[in-house]
């Protein structure tokens, strides 16, 4: 399949496919909530639900898994927000049927990469770079 809008469907779906048992995980999840209070940034944000560690897994690799890789960068985009500022992978989340949502959000930051959607700083960063090579 094509790159459509500076996204590659095939290259998402590869990386999706290489953590097949992800998927398996985010449909075990019963969003029984759990996980939530352990996450600081959750409390700390007022139990503010787009900081649930299972809302951030869900609204990003999950909906990459449900559109089978098919995203937009629109979507990619948003999901910048959650997978880059609204965890901080600090594997603190507690899960009883064993998820590890910080794999999951590592992952689709992984994913996100792949299509250029970078944390803001390191666009910053890479900005800096190009602007340096053209002095
Ligand atoms: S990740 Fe685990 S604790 Fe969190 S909502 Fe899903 S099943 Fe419940
Ligand atoms: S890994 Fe992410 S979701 Fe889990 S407790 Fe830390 S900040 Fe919250």
């Amino acid at each position: 399949m094509a790159v459509v809008n500076g996204v590659d469907p095939d290259e998402i779906r590869k990386l999706l496919d290489q953590k097949k048992h992800m998927e398996v995980f985010l449909s075990v999840c019963v969003s029984c909530g759990m996980c939530a209070d352990s996450c600081f940034l959750y409390v700390n944000h007022n139990k503010d639900p787009s900081y649930m560690p299972s809302y951030k897994a869900v609204h990003s690799l999950g909906k990459m898994y449900r559109k089978k890789g098919k995203v937009t960068r629109e979507e990619l985009e948003e999901m910048k927000e959650l997978v880059y500022k609204k965890c901080v992978l600090c594997t603190r989340c507690y899960c009883p049927v064993g998820i590890s949502i910080p794999g999951m959000i590592a992952w689709a930051r992984n994913i996100c990469r792949s299509q250029g959607v970078f944390r803001e700083y390191d666009e910053r960063d890479s900005e800096n770079i190009e602007m340096k090579q053209h002095v």
